[in-house]
């Protein structure tokens, strides 16, 4: 770990000019994930990139004093934890990239809503007090690039890999001349040894768990035959041939999928639609402790863990 100069932040240098950055306390649920920061290095790149670190603006405010000015910032995907403060981002200079089809939630609140199913399910009023709560903002231009295309700035090299189980847009990104394999959003989310967490996150009618169990599969091959370091987005930093972030990624949907087989041999006589056997699944608060919510985020919870359901159900 490098000592860090900013507050509130931690810092661990990954490869020369490198660093993984993490906002320690959050003022929100969802209001932060981990990123890199590729710093200036004679023939690779003059000024700072910014790999999908989405932290509180404080923070984005130091990081630009010590290590800016940034010229360009990539937003993996558009889930809530990673578009709060991109435009802060931008405000301080940087150009923002986002991927199809999510790159246009960092625009407008309402592709948001719209894209992940939401309408569906809610009014508008309910996301947008989910995104004062977590302090999103819009930004004001987004460039928009496709999952798997590969980016240069200068000389900097990345591949995005799509893992769309987890959203259509999501990417990781893999530095070949770093040989670092930041996973993002994936499903790694412990954040030290022995600790506990939610795993792979797929609370959306887009994902889809066997393309998940693909990504996973995926990811773990390209981490073993060419990265030297695993990075993610609430997790951390993971050396080859260290394979444990895999293994807990395939058990944590397979325990997933057991909780849910006992939930269904529990129901007496069997429910024969599938919407009644999800909206009685729901009720037993399998995944999250929705008894104990209220208002905005029950109804957000909800929604979240009726697609957990749903998801593995439309499996068997
Ligand atoms: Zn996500």
């Amino acid at each position: 770990m490098t000592r860090s100069k900013i507050d509130n932040i931690r810092i661990d240098e990954i490869a020369d000019k490198v660093l993984l950055i993490h906002q320690i306390k959050a003022s929100g649920p969802f209001t932060r994930c981990d990123g890199l920061l590729i710093l200036p290095k004679e023939d690779r790149n003059s000024k700072t990139v910014v790999l999908d670190l989405n932290v509180e603006p404080k923070c984005i405010k130091s990081i630009n004093e010590v290590y800016g000015p940034v010229s360009e910032y990539v937003c993996s995907h558009g889930h809530m934890d990673h578009i709060t403060h991109v435009y802060m981002w931008e405000r301080f200079g940087a150009n923002i990239y986002g991927f199809i089809p999510e790159a246009n939630y960092l625009l407008n609140l309402y592709n948001l809503f719209e894209g992940f199913g939401f309408n569906e399910a809610m009014d508008f009023s309910i996301i947008e007090k989910f995104a004062e709560l977590n302090k999103y903002h819009e930004c004001n231009n987004v460039i928009p690039i496709k999952p798997g295309s590969k980016l240069k700035f200068e000389n900097f090299k990345i591949e995005t890999i799509p893992f769309q189980g987890h959203s259509l847009a999501n990417v990781g990104f893999y530095l070949p001349v770093e040989r670092i394999l930041h996973i993002g959003c994936l499903g790694f989310d412990l954040s030290k040894l022995n600790s506990e967490g939610f795993g792979p996150w797929y609370g959306f009618k887009q994902c889809s768990i066997l393309q998940y169990l693909k990504d996973i599969d995926f990811a773990e091959s390209l981490y073993l035959r060419k990265a030297d370091f695993l990075t993610s987005s609430h997790g951390y930093v993971v050396k080859n041939p260290d394979r444990s972030p895999f293994d807990y990624m395939r058990k944590k949907i397979e325990s997933n999928k057991l909780k849910i087989d006992q939930a269904l041999k529990s129901l007496n006589p069997p429910l024969k639609s599938e919407e009644e056997t999800v909206k009685k699944l729901l009720k037993m608060d399998i995944f999250f402790p929705k008894r104990n919510m209220s208002g905005f985020m029950l109804e957000i919870y909800t929604f979240w863990e009726y697609w957990i359901i749903k998801n593995h159900i439309q499996l068997i």
